[in-house]
């Protein structure tokens, strides 16, 4: 048995490469220390797999930005907006990258950045590479060869690891019209050859081919071309060890398709799905040379593993398959765990407890030697001991009431569909509401939160060092609150916020007050370049023990006649962005926290909020990469929505949120949450993205964004009246709010202000058109 590694965390311990790109970004360190500390992190990781005793290391996992994007340059998929950098500016190979990655803007130019887009249902970014219709290929980097040849020297036992052919396809996108980008397959083989064939001459005996498309649900087209791609290569290359990963889900009907591929090694995620090792080992014939790869160690996750669990389908797979054809591993790339366990050391951030039951990337390097230890009988002392502290963890964790709360779980059990449904439809609620609220026709509101200043910024860093007493802080953000309040009305914004100044951010502000969640000090995860989250850790069951917000909104709404919008995050978006507890099912996990949120709702509502927004703007992503798992997906993820708001009276008026726009798919279930408002981004489409909502006839009110809130660029009336205009022209005008895109905690007050004036004036004029245009 052997073990191998699919990939490992790039950003290094401490967030090194985080700090020397944003260094060289900024001009304060030169391109050769960027390149040495790249260098040191690829060392250092190389040197913690070999220490950890991983037979097969994987390079060309290492990357300065994106691995797609390594991909696109080796493969020379420049697009041609930055081939002058190339041919007249003659930019260094990093210069270069980075000018895709983030747009290059000086010495007259203006060169957009590449579109970047999540890597299947993680949270890291991948950068979308660009295809036209005659796309030319040519290996134009050897950056696998020399981080291969890097580690050889290195004498570590080095796999290179790249995006298999197919997959770097799919990944991408046409730019061009008439044209399918599967058919570049002709033009694109013949580069992968090549450079396959530089790692091949350089001595290496493995490739792990990345092919996570299989993961997906692919026509018999796209498998046939899977199919004569991989026996194109292996005609080449008869010697070489070639490992196809797949991961993140079952190879499902693409499976015999991935059993006939020519390859030596098939990588099964046994994470996400344990039930295809069974039908791999059936469809497995005993004469067969294939090796398979167990996903074993959850490289998405920060729990341990259960020894016993994974040592069980090891059993299995070596009563059918044998031992000298298994190999052990995580079941993906590392790149989604944080680095290192040991680096949480400060007991009142983490407590021991739960980080018992965690391991991070370095400690998941462990686990998978040891599995392999104790599941070909290797055993030593330290193999045993492990075995046992790993099963006092699991049997600790079983019963810890740390995370098992009775009370919790039986309110959870005593859930009713009467409890996910408002008391009347909405048509009787809007007449209610709108007793109660006094809006005008085309109200306008904001998302939430204003801009986090300097000033803001730094008042929370002081309270956190002590340097400011909690009636301090207090006292400064109060003021801004009051600040916020006053130029809302004087600006005429019809429903107020009170502008999210004391959170730091939009989970973590309601994980810190949610019991069941833990935080770590230095739990990064890289998100896309040097952008890096810090999830936060549900351990155990999730309840609300205090009002969370209901303070700061009852003090705004205390300083004002207008209406102001309590502002809660959704119990699906909690639950997306945070390191989920693995031992119940993720359902269960989001009915407990939407337990909570409706416990905060409620209290908004007896606090005087009349209207409340439950931000949602992860519910799409968390939809499963197969399609055939949606509906399961949609129905307990729009349930807990609906759990969180259904507890109010008719006259509260429930807001939610979502920023982003491809809605075709979904929109019924969108629908279906039964918020009263729903805000959406929609302004960088112009408004396209009201189709899906037209032509679903979507009863309820809406508020597309009419302008973007990424860019600080003020947007006129008369371009906001324009979007406002499109979109009645689809949608009834009763049924239309006026906001921006998103949430203006980026932006800076200057901007902002301006940008809200010319809004409200928008707002303004189309009550005078659609008034005008009604006849008397
Ligand atoms: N209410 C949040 C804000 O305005 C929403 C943020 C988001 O949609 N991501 O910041
Ligand atoms: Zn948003």
């Amino acid at each position: 048995m052997r073990t191998h590694n699919l990939g490992y965390p790039r950003i290094g311990s401490n967030r090194a490469l985080k700090k020397a790109s944003e260094a060289y970004w900024a001009g304060k360190a030169t391109a050769e220390e960027l390149l040495l500390t790249g260098k040191t992190i690829r060392y250092d990781n190389w040197k913690i797999q070999q220490d950890a005793g991983i037979d097969l290391i994987p390079v060309n996992d290492f990357s300065f930005y994106d691995q797609v994007l390594d991909m696109s340059f080796m493969l020379g998929a420049i697009p041609r907006r930055y081939h002058p950098l190339m041919e007249k500016e003659r930019l260094p190979d990093i210069d270069l990258l980075f000018a895709m990655a983030r747009g290059y803007q000086k010495e007259g130019y203006d060169i957009t950045a590449m579109e970047m887009t999540k890597w299947f249902d993680t949270n890291y970014h991948y950068i979308v590479p660009e295809f036209t219709a005659h796309q030319r290929f040519s290996l134009l980097s050897h950056k696998a060869l020399n981080e291969f040849l890097e580690a050889k020297h290195k004498k570590i036992n080095a796999k290179p690891v790249l995006l298999g052919p197919i997959s770097y396809l799919l990944l991408g996108k046409e730019k061009e019209a008439g044209f399918h980008r599967l058919e570049l397959i002709e033009n694109l083989l013949p580069v992968y050859l090549e450079l396959i064939q530089t790692l091949d001459n350089a001595g290496a005996h493995y490739i792990q081919l990345d092919e996570p498309c299989l993961a997906l649900n692919l026509d018999e087209a796209t498998r046939s071309i899977y199919l004569d791609t991989y026996k194109q290569i292996r005609a080449r290359f008869p010697h070489l060890h070639i490992i196809l990963a797949n991961y993140f889900e079952c190879y499902g009907e693409n499976l015999a398709t991935a059993l006939q591929l020519p390859v030596q090694t098939l990588h099964l995620d046994l994470v996400r799905c344990p039930a295809q090792l069974g039908d791999i080992l059936e469809a497995y014939h005993k004469d067969s040379k294939l090796h398979l790869s167990l996903g074993l160690v959850d490289g998405r996750n920060i729990w341990k593993n259960n020894f016993d669990q994974s040592l069980a389908l090891i059993d299995t797979a070596i009563a059918k398959v044998g031992e000298e054809k298994l190999w052990i591993a995580p079941s993906c790339s590392l790149l989604h765990s944080p680095c290192d366990l040991d680096l949480e050391t400060n007991e009142a951030v983490l407590q021991p407890e739960v980080r018992q039951w965690m391991a991070f990337a370095r400690q998941k390097l462990a686990e998978v030697v040891t599995l392999k230890k104790l599941a070909s009988a290797e055993t030593d002392d330290a193999t045993r001991a492990a075995w046992e502290s790993n099963r006092a963890a699991v049997a600790g964790k079983l019963s810890s009431a740390l995370i098992h709360n009775p009370l919790v779980k039986q309110r959870v059990q005593a859930i009713t569909d009467r409890d996910a449904r408002r008391a009347n439809t909405f048509a009787i609620r809007k007449e209610k509401q709108q007793q109660a609220l006094h809006l005008p026709l085309f109200p306008t509101t904001t998302i939430g939160s204003f801009p986090q200043t300097k000033e803001v910024r730094a008042w929370r860093a002081q309270f956190k060092k002590g340097d400011l007493s909690a009636a301090q802080y207090e006292a400064l953000l109060q003021e801004e609150t009051e600040r916020s309040i006053r130029w809302q009305e004087e600006t005429g914004i019809d429903v107020l916020v009170h502008g999210e100044f004391e959170r730091n951010d939009m989970v973590e502000y309601f994980g810190e007050q949610l019991s069941g969640f833990a935080f770590t000090q230095n739990g990064w995860v890289q998100s896309y370049g040097s952008r890096c989250v810090k999830p936060p850790v549900i351990y155990g069951d999730v309840s609300r023990t205090v009002p969370m917000t209901v303070k700061w909104s009852a003090f705004a709404q205390s300083l004002t006649g207008k209406p102001v919008k309590g502002m809660l995050t959704g119990p699906v978006t909690i639950l997306q962005w945070s390191f989920v507890r693995n031992d119940q099912p993720r359902s269960a996990t989001c009915n407990q926290i939407a337990l909570a949120i409706r416990d905060e709702v409620a209290d908004l509502e007896a606090a005087g909020l009349k209207v409340i927004q439950i931000d949602e703007p992860a519910i799409r992503e968390g939809l499963p990469l197969r399609r055939e798992n949606w509906d399961d997906y949609l129905k307990w993820a729009v349930n807990a929505f609906r759990i969180s708001a259904g507890g109010v009276k008719d006259e509260t008026q429930i807001h939610t949120h979502m920023c982003y726009s491809e809605f075709n798919d979904i929109i019924e279930h969108i629908a279906d949450m039964d918020a009263d408002v729903i805000t959406i981004e929609c302004s960088r489409s112009q408004m396209e993205l009201l189709d899906a909502f037209a032509a679903f006839r979507y009863p309820n009110d809406i508020g597309p964004g009419v302008y973007d809130i990424h860019s600080p660029r003020v947007p006129t009336q008369a371009e906001m009246v324009d979007l406002l205009e499109k979109a009645q022209a689809v949608i009834p005008a009763g049924q239309l709010w006026v906001n921006p895109d998103c949430g203006l905690k980026t932006r800076h007050w200057e901007e902002t202000k301006m940008a809200l004036v010319e809004m409200v004036n928008a707002a303004k004029a189309m009550r005078l058109l659609v008034n005008a245009a009604q006849p008397s």
